[in-house]
């Protein structure tokens, strides 16, 4: 441990972002950075606890307190290879992980907890410009061909083991770009997109095949696959949104979120935009209906765009700004988030149904219709919402976003094909990575539902050590031992 007394001088800090009605004049990253005394000083915050509970707050187990020293010691080097030991793209999970880890610090419990995040960020960035991030050569190779299909985080995760453990890795991709939602749904002032290519590029030159704009199942069929490949992993994400089937819904000005969010990406990145029609809100009034990280994301597109006015509304009760007695420490904080998006501009209302869509007659959307829920009386009738009578109102606009998450993934040609067998909600089953088909193993979104960029890393590891001990015929997985290790051998 380096500064014993670190948590009693220093108070928690962040580098200042680009101050709002700036960085909404444009679409890039917005963060700077610390220098090395103030980064020092909120690594010496870290109190190196008996039991690092950030450690099972962090899905990956990352090694926090050891990389918070190391950098405290201005050990970048060791910080990063302490870091990397467990997480493969911490220049992800720097730039856009809610930091469940946060919320299980320590410190936490009387204090601000230790800026692990924006620790991690800097250590990464700092391997980068140092050049201690290089293509490492496989020493041996299994001869060994694995399929991933799907270049998310866990594509990527699953890949980028497998590879290191010697067997060929190809991946493929249904988009024109690698990378699932951190290339076409995450705005780039959130995650650059340069931040994927350099990644996708390391990658690559470490071997791992990718294979963009091709479909499996549709271009190429999953029994291809499974012939031609030793082990086929499947990280097709969550991609069926959950609609809102109510009157009005066909009106122009309706849109599920990704179709806003990867227009946009794809416009920043001087892409053809698609053969949909454009989507462009400046001027206009834009109802955002969600409140998780897909709805925040609207709400800064939608200001990048010039918007008019933004409304967010979201069916549950507003949370509080500090723990219920229900969701004590060191669980995931259900408290009220405010977002870098929120910051921008918006208008925020809770406990909110959406009735109906509203057309002007000539089938454009005008406005939509809402009332206020009561959820206390709602959980007394066993959870049938109970609307409260005079709250109905129209909130009048030109576009809606909805963005309440998604259902499951889209399986139609590849579960049927390969006889999978999905799980109540839709997801693909597979209780240990592996399918019923034993060739066939599944990680991510795809798996566990909707969940976050450190869950599908997390789960691309998980999935690839299955996957190892399944082709090196279950001698043991090699990944799983340099799992637990902090000394990258790579
Ligand atoms: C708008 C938005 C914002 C988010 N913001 C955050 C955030 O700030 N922080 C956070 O931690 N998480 C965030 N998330 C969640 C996070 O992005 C996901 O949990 C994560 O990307 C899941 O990774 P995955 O690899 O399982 O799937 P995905 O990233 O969805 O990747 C799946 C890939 O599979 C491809 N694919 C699907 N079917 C096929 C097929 N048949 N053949 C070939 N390819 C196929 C898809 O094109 C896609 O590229 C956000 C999600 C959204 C939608
Ligand atoms: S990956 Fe996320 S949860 Fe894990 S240490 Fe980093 S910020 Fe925390």
């Amino acid at each position: 441990m380096g500064q014993k007394d670190g948590f009693l001088l220093y108070k928690r800090a962040l580098p200042k972002n680009q101050p709002a009605e700036e960085r909404i004049k444009h679409s890039q990253e917005f963060s700077t950075e610390f220098n090395e005394k103030k980064i020092n000083e909120q690594a010496a915050r870290c109190m190196d606890c008996g039991v690092p509970f950030c450690h099972s707050g962090c899905p990956l187990g990352n090694f926090i307190p050891e990389f918070n020293d190391a950098v405290y010691q201005k050990d970048w080097k060791l910080a990063y290879q302490i870091l990397s030991s467990t997480n493969n793209f911490p220049e992800f999970t720097g730039r856009i992980c809610p930091a469940p880890c946060e919320g299980s610090c320590v410190l936490g419990l009387n204090n601000d907890p230790v800026s692990i995040e924006n620790i991690e960020k800097t250590i990464v960035e700092r391997a980068f410009v140092n050049g201690w991030i290089k293509p490492t050569v496989v020493a041996h190779r299994t001869g060994k061909k694995v399929a991933v299909v799907g270049s998310g985080p866990a594509g990527m995760a699953t890949a980028d083991q497998l590879n290191k453990a010697g067997h060929q890795v190809t991946v493929f991709e249904k988009s024109d770009e690698v990378g699932g939602l951190l290339r076409y749904g995450i705005p780039d002032f959130k995650l650059s997109k340069d931040v994927v290519v350099r990644r996708v590029k390391l990658m690559e030159h470490e071997g791992v095949v990718f294979k963009t704009s091709i479909e499996i199942g549709k271009d190429i069929s999953i029994g291809t696959l499974e012939a031609e490949y030793d082990a086929v992993v499947l990280t097709i994400g969550s991609t069926v949104p959950r609609d809102l089937p109510i009157k009005g819904r066909s009106l122009k000005g309706v849109y599920p979120a990704m179709d806003f969010l990867t227009q946009h990406n794809r416009r920043v990145s001087k892409k053809y935009i698609g053969s949909k029609e454009e989507i462009w809100v400046e001027g206009k009034n834009v109802v955002v209906i969600g409140g998780g990280d897909t709805g925040s994301d609207c709400i800064g597109t939608s200001n990048r765009q010039k918007a008019n006015k933004i409304t967010q509304i979201e069916l549950l009760n507003k949370p509080g700004t500090t723990r219920g007695t229900q969701n004590p420490w060191p669980e995931w904080p259900m408290v009220l988030k405010t977002s870098t998006s929120h910051e921008e501009g918006c208008n925020r209302e809770w406990a909110i149904l959406t009735k109906a869509f509203l057309g002007d007659g000539k089938g454009n959307l005008r406005a939509i219709e809402t009332v206020h829920i009561d959820w206390e009386l709602t959980k007394a009738n066993g959870g049938t919402l109970v609307e409260i009578e005079g709250t109905e109102e129209e909130i009048p606009c030109n576009f809606v976003f909805l963005a309440m998450g998604f259902v499951h993934p889209f399986t139609q040609y590849l579960a049927e094909e390969a006889g999978l067998e999905l799980d109540a909600r839709g997801n693909i089953k597979a209780e240990s990575y592996q399918t019923k088909n034993e060739k066939i193993f599944v990680a991510g979104d795809a798996r566990r539902g909707q969940s976050l960029v450190v869950w599908a890393i997390s789960e691309g590891r998980e999935a690839a050590k299955k996957v190892d001990e399944f082709l090196v015929e279950r001698t043991g997985s090699v990944l799983a031992s340099k799992d637990k290790a902090y000394i990258h051998t790579a």
